[in-house]
């Protein structure tokens, strides 16, 4: 019965879903749950780029995610102008309508695999061109004698969520969407079909026919083990935000910088200008059971010290002023998205565990959304996602350890944590950590091979 909804979780995915779905059934009665101040939240803490081919990576990411997440990202990025041309707040929310992707000079294999791979990707879709010499030196005036080539992405604009929602937050009320500003505690399906939804404020309960789950990293947690839900994960995302940018280039004024993934599970370095004038240099990821985590200092370093070296000179660097911001990016056990109805408890939608991409993608979730509501089936793109699935195999043994190998190789490098000439050995010691970690793996999990990102959390608490 589509009369009584209520919505787990107030970030991006959550906050559309109410409105797209209050937009097509105004009668249905809407209350979306959590923290007014979204505490941790994902959304609040990306930069947020609308990343398509900019995140597209190599290695066995290529053979089990590439066509999807292309397909997803360029429907959904389509889908969001839309949204706010609708709106009317397209010139409020979009700060950038072009990326530009930069390779440095000496860049790791594994950067370079990266950014080879995005350029012929997007290359191929025409959206993109190769910057010539001069314009790189015009992009970069400080740093361009650091890099070896550059491409400018098309259409990979970016979102000022502090406006984004400003914005959502007022039509949210408009629309007579109720907001209960409470986490939830538990989540309890009935006999009679219908959901009871404990919230931690004053001890009170709702219950109601369907439910759309949207609680980041604890949509896991907050349901009871018989329904045997994919477990979930964090990825704590570290980002600094630059007040007085006046100084810095244009290019960081008008566009997204930003680099490849240079190893690990993290999105690259990158620069995105905001709407109240400020400048967002993110971001970390170092991924983490679901509980309240600390910034990595290393990565506040990182940081700040390659946006002095490669983007835009220390000269400008070093007088600026500005603040961290803190996000859990939710990611589940093996590596997926977790998108769509359980498969017993069908009045139950998840729509979570989209790591680096969820903001892109929120359109084109929550279309997916819509389709359950009207008893349709979601498009093949997120097939095979429900969060009561079995687990989903990343990749062979030798790419999961190919992968392995190279992104922590290449990381190791961007933290100096040893020298270009002892690269030899350091990989022969990657792989033994690799050999090792695999096998254990493939013990607690027969038959499939988890996202190498993830090994070391899994075999930190169960070996
Ligand atoms: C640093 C960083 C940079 C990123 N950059 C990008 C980017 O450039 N482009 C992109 O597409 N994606 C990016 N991402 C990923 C993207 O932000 C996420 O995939 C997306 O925001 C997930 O949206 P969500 O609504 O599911 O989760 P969230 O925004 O995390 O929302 C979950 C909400 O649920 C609330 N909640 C949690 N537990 C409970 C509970 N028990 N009861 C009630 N409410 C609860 C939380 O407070 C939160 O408000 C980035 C993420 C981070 C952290």
């Amino acid at each position: 019965m589509l009369d009584n909804l209520a919505i787990v979780g107030n970030g991006i995915i959550g906050t559309l879903c109410a409105i797209e779905i209050k937009k097509k059934y105004p009668k249905i009665k809407i209350q979306i749950i959590g923290d007014k101040n979204r505490p941790f939240s994902a959304s609040v803490g990306a930069g947020a780029m609308a990343n398509v081919y900019a995140e597209i990576e190599n290695g066995p990411f290529k053979d089990a995610n590439e066509a999807r997440f292309l397909n997803i990202g360029l429907k959904a990025r389509h889908k969001w102008l839309k949204i706010f041309d609708q709106l009317k707040i397209t010139k409020k929310v979009i700060t950038a309508k072009d990326t530009i992707v930069f390779l440095k000079k000496n860049a790791s294999s594994f950067e370079n695999y990266n950014y080879n791979n995005m350029k012929e990707a997007a290359l191929a879709d025409k959206k993109a061109h190769l910057l010539v010499k001069n314009k790189v030196k015009q992009f970069f005036p400080n740093t361009y004698n650091k890099i070896q080539e550059a491409t400018l992405l098309k259409d990979e604009f970016a979102i000022c969520t502090v406006a984004l929602f400003n914005h959502l937050d007022k039509i949210k009320k408009k629309y007579g969407i109720i907001s209960v500003n409470s986490h939830v505690k538990k989540i309890k399906t009935l006999s009679n079909n219908k959901i009871r939804i404990d919230l931690q404020n004053e001890n009170k309960s709702l219950v109601v026919n369907n439910i759309i789950v949207t609680a980041g990293s604890n949509s896991e947690s907050i349901f009871d083990k018989k329904l045997k839900l994919i477990p979930m994960l964090q990825g704590v995302g570290s980002a600094i935000i630059l007040n007085d940018i006046n100084d810095l280039p244009n290019s960081f004024q008008n566009y997204v910088v930003r680099t490849v993934n240079r190893g690990g599970a993290q999105c690259g370095l990158h620069t995105v200008p905001r709407s109240n004038g400020t400048l967002y240099l993110g971001a970390g990821n170092y991924i983490s059971r679901p509980g309240i985590r600390a910034h990595r200092l290393e990565t506040i370093r990182y940081l700040y010290e390659l946006f002095s070296d490669e983007l835009v000179g220390k000269k400008i660097a070093y007088p600026l002023y500005g603040n961290l911001s803190l996000g859990y990016r939710p990611r589940t056990m093996d590596g997926f998205p977790c998108i769509g109805n359980h498969q017993i408890y069908q009045n139950i939608f998840f729509a979570t565990g989209t790591n680096r991409v969820g903001l892109t993608w929120a359109p084109e979730i929550v279309n997916q959304a819509l389709k359950w509501l009207d008893g349709k089936k979601i498009s093949n793109d997120f097939e095979g996602w429900h969060p009561d699935r079995d687990m989903i195999s990343y990749g062979n043994d030798k790419k999961c350890i190919d992968y392995f190998v190279n992104s922590r190789l290449s990381a190791g490098l961007e933290h100096n944590n040893f020298s270009e000439n002892q690269t030899n050995k350091i990989k022969k010691e990657l792989t033994n950590i690799a050999n090792n970690q695999i096998k254990k793996i493939k013990k607690l999990y027969p038959g499939i091979i988890i996202n190498p990102d993830n090994w070391q959390i899994i075999l930190n608490n169960e070996s």
